[in-house]
């Protein structure tokens, strides 16, 4: 049993990334082909955006998106503390100073109360500017945008939207990466919608910001590539990914995001009982990045993690860390005790098998040995 079942989907969708690859050879345009820019279209018209601006990976998506708002030393950037470090290092790398916020002990999101009271604590301070805030889509499923908006709206802070995982969730049905006043996603091969390579994007209905992100993308170029406005970077999508995304991305949209939600549905119905299930709000829909349980404390969730690989089933802890703790921020000034969930989470998280081409049977079998595995356990 794979964890993410990559080769499963080429099978399926051979013919039409083979023809799309060779169509990109046949005509040369290696960068910012044909297929870039059918893409960006493509993708702003499913998230229901004005604008889509493709690079290099999600981390510079992130990046661009900080660039375009000026974001510098001196200024905070609220983050949740268990994420990927990304949503953490691209404010570091830009001078920033990360604020670390907690999670919802049940939907692993930035936790709306503890951001508020950090915002205040931040302003009363008065050592850096509040900017910005980095909701992440964490595990597939939206941040709560509606309470985020109305905290950026009362202390006038930007909303970065990291949907790296958050592809193809939603809220009332409008769709995630077009929440933030900008938002980004990855296109990393394990990710809900994934290339063979590295790949991003960034999402946004300003015109405005719509015309840094062009310019920063292309080493800062001002009316064409050697007139150079601002510092950018080098960060295009290349045209074979775009080619390879776009069945992909049509598969997603017509069966894989059900499928996605089909078999989480099953995992529900069988690990409900037994283990703490993933919460989605009722009036958000996940894209299924990840489906995490969680366990009853570390030594359960490393011994059950031990126990499926001897039975030939993949898991992983996403994350075992939480980012105040990582040695990268030892000398962070971690503004509060109160990071205690997302410690938790790191304890006792553990995701299982998630693709959309995994069958009934396989997570049947997942199941029955998780169960199996708990209640020997219950008995010694
Ligand atoms: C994967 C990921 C990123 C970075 O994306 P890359 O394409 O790997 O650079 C950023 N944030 C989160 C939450 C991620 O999961």
């Amino acid at each position: 049993m794979e964890f993410i079942d990559l080769k499963k989907q080429y099978e399926i969708l051979k013919q039409e990334i083979d023809a799309n690859i060779q169509a990109v050879l046949d005509d040369g345009h290696y960068i910012m082909g044909a297929a870039v820019s059918e893409l960006e279209k493509e993708l702003a018209d499913y998230i229901g955006v004005k604008h889509c601006i493709t690079c290099a990976n999600g981390t510079d998506a992130l990046s661009l998106a900080l660039m375009a708002w000026d974001i510098k030393s001196g200024d905070a950037v609220f983050v949740p503390s268990f994420t990927f470090y990304a949503t953490a290092e691209v404010v570091s790398l830009i001078g920033a100073t990360p604020i670390f916020i907690d999670s919802d002990p049940r939907t692993f999101n930035i936790d709306v109360i503890h951001l508020r009271s950090m915002i205040e604590n931040v302003i009363k301070e008065g050592k850096l500017t509040p900017r910005a805030i980095i909701p992440v889509d964490l595990f597939g499923q939206p941040a709560e945008y509606e309470e985020i908006m109305k905290i950026a709206k009362d202390y006038n802070l930007l909303v970065l939207e990291d949907g790296a995982q958050g592809f193809g969730g939603s809220i009332n049905g409008k769709k995630a990466c077009g929440f933030g006043d900008i938002s980004t996603t990855s296109f990393f091969p394990a990710k809900p919608l994934g290339c063979y390579g590295d790949g991003g994007a960034v999402f946004t209905d300003s015109d405005v910001y719509y015309e840094k992100l062009v310019s920063l993308r292309v080493h800062g170029k001002g009316s064409y590539k050697y007139d150079n406005v601002r510092v950018g970077l080098n960060s295009r999508l290349d045209t074979l990914q775009a080619a390879i995304l776009l069945p992909k991305l049509h598969a997603f949209n017509d069966y894989e995001l059900n499928s996605r939600n089909e078999i989480a549905d099953i995992y529900n119905h069988e690990l409900n009982d037994i283990v703490i299930t993933p919460l989605v709000k009722e009036n958000m829909q996940s894209s299924w990045a990840q489906y995490t349980i969680l366990l009853n404390d570390e030594q359960e969730r490393n011994e059950l993690q031990q126990y499926l690989k001897s039975k030939g089933i993949p898991s992983m802890i996403y994350y075992p860390k939480p980012l105040h703790m990582q040695s990268v921020y030892k000398d962070h000034i971690v503004y509060s005790e109160d990071l205690k969930n997302a410690e938790n989470l790191s304890r006792k998280c553990l995701s299982l098998p998630m693709h959309p081409y995994l069958e009934r049977e396989q997570i049947i079998t997942v199941c029955n040995e998780i169960k199996l595995y708990l209640q020997k356990e219950m008995k010694l």
